[in-house]
């Protein structure tokens, strides 16, 4: 009798727990209750010659809790119905010319809302900063109101950017409204990379190969520009070496490209080297062993050259190519292409010239000129009588007056004859003096030595080329 009163009281409890419960979550879960206690097993199961019961101490059965998880979620299910699930998405890529304000309002956003969170936004970012072609991710809300394309329709949850391939921009919407911004930067360390070879194809081609970035190419390419026709100049074989900077994330994967400290070249088997020095007076350049600087007065590959292709299998032509009639020399590159001043000087001539169509004359010192000719456009404030510096875009390759395909046909004149822009002895850039030759040395040790610890190119993942 005893075991019998003390299975109803436990039955009682437990219908007091079940009652409690009850009440407490929603009629679906409560409908799993009544299921629970009908399949609850018989108080015929529990045998009185199984165990001294008598002696057990009436406990409390723990009466069974809801599931709180799932409790949660349909709480939350209907939550997200209410506000997520109005929620979107919008990639938005920045074109040339336009405002932040512009963009968020064609996205729908409210026109002083997107005021209030470019206020913030400002506050981590520099807006002026915001590139063509930069993205824009936007997580955009349903405002609720009718969706009428004209009016604002959506309000802004939050907006990410990555200015470069380090830092990211962050805006969200907090609790209460209004917009925060930060800003997380990528921490990179500073190692040195080296990337060698012999050009086979292209200088671009074998560098890239190598492990070298396009950066790294392209301002190898320039530092040899002024001594080294690219056109002719580079036969196969002809090795190159390149030692830079580069910025590894923490798995040592090359995340960008710093400074080219070394550079060696062997046109035609013949090397030279040259060594990044910041002289006293804060002018970075490249020295070889010497002292002197890299820079010509007059470059002999006034082109963007990295992707020039030289020469090779190109027809060879009779004494270095010139006929009696073609006073200049061509290098053969793909329209568009920047063709750069090749020494300081001031604009002679930049329009239409006859055959030579599309035309730059530029007037330096010495009695020496340089033209340029067949280019498709000229570059930005490219005028008669402008000042133009050694190095800077002044047009781009093309084929206008009379050719067979896209070239810069390139001219050196002295005291207004053509001269042979790959023979002309023409003077040379700064030479290191002997206090600076002396700080120099002490550098090129320590670039030396750099050298040998540097990391093979092409062993990280390759490096980015820009920002998205
Ligand atoms: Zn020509």
């Amino acid at each position: 009798m005893n075991t019998n009163i003390f299975v109803q009281n436990g039955i009682k409890s437990e219908h007091k727990a079940w009652a409690l419960v009850a009440l407490l979550v929603p009629a679906l879960l409560m409908g799993a209750a009544i299921y629970n206690l009908n399949t609850m097993p018989t108080i015929n199961a529990v045998k009185s010659s199984d165990s001294p019961v008598a002696k057990i101490a009436p406990v409390t059965p723990v009466p069974v809790l809801p599931d709180m998880a799932a409790l949660e979620q349909a709480v939350f299910a209907e939550f997200i119905e209410a506000g997520f699930l109005k929620t979107r998405h919008q990639k938005i890529k920045v074109k040339p010319g336009a405002t932040l304000s512009n963009l968020l309002e064609k996205a729908g956003i409210d026109r002083r809302e997107a005021a209030r969170a470019i206020a913030v936004l400002s506050g981590t970012y520099n807006l002026r900063q915001l590139r063509a072609g930069q993205i824009l991710n936007l997580t955009l809300e349903e405002t609720g109101a009718a969706s009428n394309k004209k009016n604002a329709s959506f309000h802004l949850v939050g907006l990410t950017t990555k200015p470069d391939v380090t830092r990211t921009i962050f805006l969200e919407r907090t609790h209460d409204g209004q917009f925060s911004a930060r800003e997380l930067v990528m921490d990179l360390e500073r190692g040195l990379t080296r990337a060698s070879g012999a050009i086979e194809a292209s200088l671009y081609v074998d560098g890239l190969g190598a492990g070298a970035s396009d950066a790294v190419i392209s301002s190898f390419a320039q530092l040899f520009a002024y001594s080294v026709d690219f056109q002719r100049g580079i036969r196969p074989g002809d090795r190159f070496d390149m030692v830079y900077e580069d910025f590894r994330d923490e798995r040592g994967a090359s995340i960008k490209s710093g400074n080219l400290i070394f550079a060696m070249l062997a046109p035609r088997g013949k090397a030279r080297a040259y060594y990044r020095f910041e002289t006293p007076d804060g002018e970075v350049g490249y020295y070889n062993e010497d002292g002197q600087s890299a820079k010509r007065f007059l470059m002999k590959t006034p082109v963007k050259g990295a992707r020039i292709s030289s020469g090779f299998g190109r027809r060879r032509h009779p004494v270095l190519g010139y006929t009696r009639a073609h006073k200049g020399t061509d290098f053969a590159a793909v329209r568009g292409t920047p063709i750069l001043a090749a020494g300081n000087g001031v604009v002679e001539r930049s329009s239409r010239y006859g055959s030579y169509g599309n035309y730059i004359r530029i007037r330096h010192a010495n009695g020496y000129k340089t033209a340029y000719a067949h280019l498709s456009g000229y570059g930005r404030n490219i005028k008669k009588g402008r000042r133009v510096t050694q190095g800077q875009i002044i047009g781009y390759v093309g084929a206008t007056g009379r050719v067979t395909g896209a070239h810069l046909h390139y001219e050196v004149l002295k005291n207004n004859r053509q001269v042979n822009p790959m023979t002309v002895k023409v003077p040379t850039g700064r030479k290191l003096k002997a206090a600076e030759l002396k700080l120099f040395a002490i550098e090129k040790a320590r670039i030396d030595a750099l050298i040998e610890t540097a990391r093979p190119g092409g062993m990280a993942s390759r490096t980015l080329a820009t920002a998205g």
